[in-house]
């Protein structure tokens, strides 16, 4: 599988090349892809006969990523060459070579190339910015073709490729074929190419002559191949193609400075530009296609964000979701490389957790409220010529403190310019990797999408497939970092475990440190913190990817979800016995807590309007201390699938319920407790107003605390006094 990047200045005619290279590989039997990165997405015309196909870039503007299908970008033109085009904003607005990394993209998720055995890129090679510089990545392109006439700006373009050619490459292995020599006829052009291509040490791989073939053809919608009506032109592509295929010496890039070549190579006046070539459209010819069959994008999609809906608001950015998620490894450092802005809104984000134990605790949370975090800083010059070399002391400098791993994610203003943090890697020492998270910002996603890009890049760069196993352990899936009760949980959920004889291998990423997170795959099981979206999504990655065996249900909240888990936890591990001991011995305190509170909340009326979707936990409770359920408002909720409850009673559920009519309810029903996410003015009307947790305590008795605060509330007979004292309100709600 061969890639080739034919790269030379604009109008130059590098499209008449790289199609009538394209239909000479075709003819020879291979299997070509043509890809146009011009914005002027002209590239494939004569090889579609004048058919105008939808660009990429147009595409994706308009296509949820749900519906990306190949066959809508992907056309067949001559000899069964694939052809698609980038495309580009209009000229002198928006950013074209942003376009063509997004072009890239989505072409990675097609695996386009890997259904071709060519696959020909013909791109502007006037090397502006680092979109532009895309193909020349090496995990695109293996081999160069640089297309020059005699012209002074020919030239100068073509050095120009060489110089960001030097850039990517640095000590690599050289990949440049050589010079493609396109004759304009122009006087002493000859002479010109020759001493270039000597002075940058290249070949001239190929002479085109100029021809009145090209044009004749082009009037036609065809490539002069399909034409055939000159076999001088003819000779020269079969000549390449053949070459191509066989396989050909490749050279460095060793591009001039500007005096060398205004000086020496030239050594003269520069000539006046060439006029432009033709572009007369010409109408539309039928082809008859077969595109190959669709690319399952299911992997590539499998994961993603279910908040990315088009039209929708973007929740947050998927750099924010990448560095609040990663920064919870312990002894991992994170660099932002972004502007210090971006770093300090997500900072806000990750501390404010912290923050509020702070102010209503007096207690630290310090992981969250001191990251390791670092930002590269990235600011106009580092806009306008790259920021890749401040990125790369950056990570050196971290890498001398000498953490378990280094991140580098990436923000919008990293991914508009192009700047490839994925280079970054190469600095990985080998007991430090350096694992980039290309998020570009919001570019990648919103908040969700940057979390699991994340918890997954993570995974893949530092997780030990082959780690011995532990007998008798478990890992921690997912737990949320930003929820004031993540430890509390945690704590609970390993007294259980251990009370059945099973210790608690890797917590995935919560305060865990990078050598635990290595070994994650030493466990047997693994347990998801939640069962939402996230955690699903999370829990399908590690099954697909490292084949774990994943307990399908999360931490459990409640007498009857803490019996059922433990069981499933006990079943795996052949540990029922212990389990039923602890689960009678829970039975016995629940029993015993429950008891005093059934005087104080017996017959009182409870209203919950919430937007959780299971409230066993609470309801259970509280119909076994004989208390009347009068209203369950659900609001609507685009994470959940809907109210769901075991309990063998009739309920009065309403789903989708209006906010609005929370207050009609309260003054009809006459609930003595409200129960509900918010604050609200119905709050001061009922007589106890308690919040419903969006991530409950975790355990048998998460209900019985909760009523326990209702019944403590319920025996301040004066709620007027309690209100405006400050010590029992620190003792209920605090
Ligand atoms: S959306 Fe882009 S610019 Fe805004 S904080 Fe995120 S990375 Fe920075």
């Amino acid at each position: 599988m061969a890639r080739i990047a034919v790269y030379g200045k604009g109008g130059i005619g590098k499209s008449t090349i790289s199609a009538n290279l394209s239909a000479a590989l075709a003819l020879s039997g291979k299997k070509v892809l043509q890809i146009g990165c011009d914005p002027k997405h002209d590239s494939t015309r004569f090889l579609m006969h004048g058919r105008r196909q939808q660009t990429v870039l147009d595409y994706l503007r308009k296509t949820d990523p749900g519906d990306y299908r190949v066959s809508d970008i992907l056309e067949v033109g001559f000899a069964g060459v694939g052809c698609v085009e980038a495309g580009g904003p209009k000229p002198g607005v928006g950013c074209a070579g942003r376009g063509i990394i997004s072009t890239f993209e989505l072409l990675d998720q097609f695996r386009l190339n890997e259904r071709y055995e060519m696959t020909i890129y013909d791109v502007l090679g006037d090397v502006v910015c680092g979109g532009f510089a895309v193909p020349i990545r090496r995990d695109y392109a293996d081999t160069i073709l640089i297309v020059t006439s005699g012209e002074f700006m020919a030239l100068y373009a073509a050095n120009n490729i060489l110089r960001g050619i030097k850039n990517y490459d640095g000590m690599a292995s050289p990949r440049i074929a050589g010079l493609v020599f396109n004759r304009r006829n122009v006087e002493g052009e000859e002479e010109r190419v020759r001493r270039f291509a000597k002075a940058v040490q290249l070949p001239v791989f190929t002479v085109v002559p100029r021809s009145d073939a090209f044009t004749e053809s082009e009037k036609n919608n065809m490539t002069a191949m399909e034409q055939d009506a000159c076999p001088e032109v003819t000779a020269v592509f079969r000549d390449m193609a053949e070459r191509l295929c066989a396989g050909v010496p490749m050279y460095k890039a060793c591009p001039l400075t500007d005096e060398e070549l205004e000086t020496t190579i030239l050594g003269e006046a520069r000539p006046a530009a060439a006029a432009s070539g033709r572009e007369a459209q010409r109408p539309a010819m039928q082809e008859e296609a077969e595109i190959p069959p669709e690319t399952d994008l299911t992997s590539a999609n499998r994961y993603r964000s279910k908040n990315l809906v088009p039209g929708a608001a973007l929740q947050g950015c998927a750099f924010n979701g990448a560095i609040a998620t990663i920064v919870q490894a312990r002894d991992a450092a994170v660099i932002a490389h972004s502007p210090k802005s971006c770093v300090y809104i997500t900072y806000q984000g990750i501390s404010s957790s912290g923050r509020r134990t702070l102010f209503e605790r007096g207690t630290l949370i310090p992981g969250s409220l001191a990251p390791n975090l670092v930002c590269s800083e990235m600011g106009e010059p580092e806009i306008v010529f790259g920021g890749l070399d401040e990125l790369g002391d950056c990570v050196r400098r971290e890498l001398g403190k000498k953490p378990g791993a280094v991140f580098v994610i990436s923000s919008c203003p990293a991914g508009i310019i192009g700047d490839d943090i994925s280079r970054m890697a190469e600095l990985s020492t080998p007991d430090i990797p350096v694992i980039p998270i290309r998020t570009d910002g919001n570019m990648a996603g919103d908040f969700l999408q940057g979390t699991f890009m994340a918890f997954m890049e993570a995974a893949r760069g530092l997780i030990d497939r082959n780690a011995k196993p532990r007998p008798y352990t478990v890992n921690i899936l997912g737990e949320k970092a930003t929820v004031t009760n993540t430890d509390a949980n945690f704590r609970r959920i390993s007294s259980y475990l251990s009370a059945i004889g099973i210790s608690v291998n890797a917590r995935y990423l919560c305060q865990e440190s990078v050598g635990n997170i290595r070994n994650f795959c030493a466990a047997p099981l693994t347990l998801p913190a939640f069962g939402d979206f996230t955690a699903t999504t999370l829990t399908s990655f590690f099954e697909n990817e490292f084949g774990l065996k994943v307990l399908h249900r999360g931490f459990p909240v409640g007498y009857d979800e803490t019996a059922d888990w433990l069981r499933d936890v006990a079943a795996f591990f052949g540990r029922e016995a212990e389990a039923e001991k602890l689960i009678s011995e829970e039975e016995k305190i629940y029993r015993a807590e429950l008891e005093p509170l059934i005087p104080v909340l017996k017959g009182k009326r409870l209203m919950v309007a919430t937007y959780n979707f299971e409230l066993d936990w609470i309801l259970r409770p509280a119909i076994e201390a004989g208390m009347e359920i009068v209203k369950i408002g659900v609001f609507s909720y685009s994470q959940d699938v809907g109210f769901r409850t075991r309990l063998d009673v009739q309920l009065p559920v309403e789903e989708g319920y209006p906010y609005e009519q929370a207050a009609r309810d309260v003054a009809e029903l006459k609930p003595d407790i409200l129960l509900t996410n918010y604050s609200s003015g119905e709050a001061d009307i009922v007589p106890v107003a308690d919040t419903i947790p969006m991530c409950p305590d975790t355990g048998f008795d998460a209900g019985i605390q909760m009523m326990k605060r209702w019944a403590g509330l319920l025996g301040l007979r004066n709620k007027g006094v309690w209100k405006k004292d400050e010590a029992l309100f620190r003792q209920y709600y605090a």
